[in-house]
């Protein structure tokens, strides 16, 4: 059987290690909390496109570094605006 997963991550919600995707940070017990400020941010940056990270995470009660990580994650594209992580 082909192995799909091999890759040792960090869960970026609870921490605990795990094996799964290249470039992911969200274990499976996580993928729901993951999915859901994912889309927040989404929404967030859709109403104000230049917002920055501490910006985000005050909105939506979450922590900056949070949001940093899911822009490091290249989930979050800014095709326009001018969008910082900081
Ligand atoms: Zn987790």
């Amino acid at each position: 059987m082909k192995k799909r997963y091999s890759e040792l991550c960090t869960c970026k919600h609870c921490g605990k290690s795990y094996e799964g995707r290249k470039n992911t940070y969200t274990c499976d017990d996580c993928k729901d909390i993951d999915q859901m400020i994912f889309t927040q941010i989404r929404v967030y940056l859709k109403k104000f496109p230049n917002s920055n990270a501490v910006q985000i995470a005050e909105a939506l009660g979450i922590s900056a570094n949070l949001v940093l990580k899911y822009i490091d994650e290249g989930r979050l594209c800014f095709g326009r605006g001018t969008f910082k992580k900081l």
